[in-house]
């Protein structure tokens, strides 16, 4: 029986990525429902290929999507639409996995839905994890849900980390073994730019990325380095450790993904060529391995790996993502909000690079944390802090 997968955010980098794995697999698993928010071209494509049942797309695009469907005769294409849509084929019974690759707070419901359902979760949305954190770990728990790490870097760890390694133990890490993470960072496009560079910076220049492509916001927020701070939280969620036990190397080839270090003195790396398809395929097939178009890795190419520490003078924006996790309650939600407003405003050119980690600054300073034992107060705090990084940022821009 094929495996019916569900992808939140299909027409993005990562969804792009998923239908390349997907395609060389169509005799494992099915295309069962797609999702976009803008390209609705690139949507109708998708379905021409991969013939999904369910479509999901805001309701102002339906009717658009809707004739388009009509005009290349994929007439029996469902079509949902807005959070509910998208709750509802993350929960649909007869799905088996979901691919969490809708970007930002947009896709915690349809990700925790898709938990609550017990499925395969596949989670790259980093951001339905920094918000939600225990409750999501929780409801994972609870439901017998597979939530298994998209991003490279926790990918990575994942997999060195030992086979039968238990998150619901305390004191997790060390009582198996594990003495530290070590997360890798590429360092991002602005690794050797000095301050004074870092406030002239464009959208475009923040947008490219040396290693991988990227969608806009995950690019930016490698260029603050905000991504390593979100990974930060991730890694605390994902392997139940200890913030002063997860540390950040600047590794500008991308080589190695990440590593787990042990007390007997062992460190176990993950290496591979810097490219989407290979963690996505890991998490898809887990236990087992898929074939991907990803080239094997040729050392006598890649020989040569760098490490240094991040510069934290340059890019404040990992250490505030440490004192958000170090905080706890509401604060990594809060950072989080308000960094999907700044990069927002970056982008539309209204503030500058370096003002990026100012805005979040300001709202974890603000707002007051309270403990985020529910979803409706997660989602409180995280409107409150989104106008709290506007009214900051109109201020400012006066
Ligand atoms: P992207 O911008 O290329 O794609 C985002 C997807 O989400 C698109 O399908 C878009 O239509 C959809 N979307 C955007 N806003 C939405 C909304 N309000 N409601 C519903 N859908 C919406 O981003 P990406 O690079 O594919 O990243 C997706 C997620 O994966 C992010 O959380 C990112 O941090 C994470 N991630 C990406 C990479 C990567 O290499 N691209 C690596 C690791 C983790
Ligand atoms: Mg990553």
């Amino acid at each position: 029986m094929r495996q019916n997968v569900c992808i939140l955010g299909a027409t993005g980098s990562i969804g792009d990525s998923t239908l390349k794995v997907l395609a060389q697999h169509t005799e494992q698993y099915a295309v069962f429902a797609v999702t976009g928010y803008h390209r609705i071209d690139k949507l109708i494509e998708i379905c021409l290929i991969h013939r999904p049942r369910v479509v999901v797309v805001p309701k102002q695009q339906q009717q658009e999507i809707w004739q388009k469907l009509q005009q290349h005769h994929l007439t029996e294409i469902e079509i949902l639409t807005d959070e509910d849509g998208l709750v509802h084929i993350a929960s649909h019974p007869e799905v088996d996995v979901v691919m969490a690759a809708i970007v930002g707070a947009a896709g915690l419901l349809p990700t925790l839905a898709a938990v609550r359902a017990g499925k395969r979760v596949l989670l790259a949305n980093k951001e339905a994890l920094v918000m939600s954190g225990d409750i999501m770990m929780q409801e994972a728990q609870k439901n017998n849900a597979l939530l298994l790490p998209v991003d490279s870097e926790h990918n990575a760890i994942f997999q060195c980390l030992p086979h039968d390694y238990n998150t619901t133990h305390t004191n997790t890490p060390l009582k198996q073994g594990v003495s530290q993470i070590l997360l890798t960072a590429s360092g991002g496009p602005f690794l050797h730019s000095s301050a004074l560079d870092l406030e002239h910076v464009t959208p475009a220049q923040a947008c490219k990325h040396p290693n991988w492509s990227m969608g806009r916001k995950i690019s930016v927020d490698s260029a603050t380095l905000m991504n390593k701070g979100l990974e930060l939280i991730e890694a605390c969620h994902l392997f139940n450790i200890c913030e002063s036990k997860v540390t950040v190397v600047v590794h500008p080839q991308s080589i190695i993904h990440s590593m787990v270090q042990y007390v007997d003195g062992s460190t176990l790396a993950q290496m591979g060529n810097p490219d989407m398809c290979t963690p996505i395929a890991h998490a898809l097939a887990w236990p087992k391995r898929i074939q991907t178009p990803v080239p094997a890795l040729d050392l006598f190419v890649n020989h040569h790996l760098d490490f240094q520490p991040p510069d934290h003078q340059r890019f404040p924006a990992l250490q505030l993502a440490r004192e958000a996790i170090q905080e706890g309650g509401v604060m990594p939600t809060v950072l989080n909000a308000s960094n999907e407003i700044a990069v927002d405003a970056f982008l539309s050119e209204k503030i500058k690079f370096t003002d990026i980690p100012k805005v979040i600054d300001y709202v974890l300073n603000t707002v007051n944390n309270v403990a985020a034992n529910s979803l409706d107060t997660i989602l409180g705090h995280d409107e409150l802090a989104r106008h709290t990084a506007n009214t900051y940022i109109q201020r400012k821009g006066q």
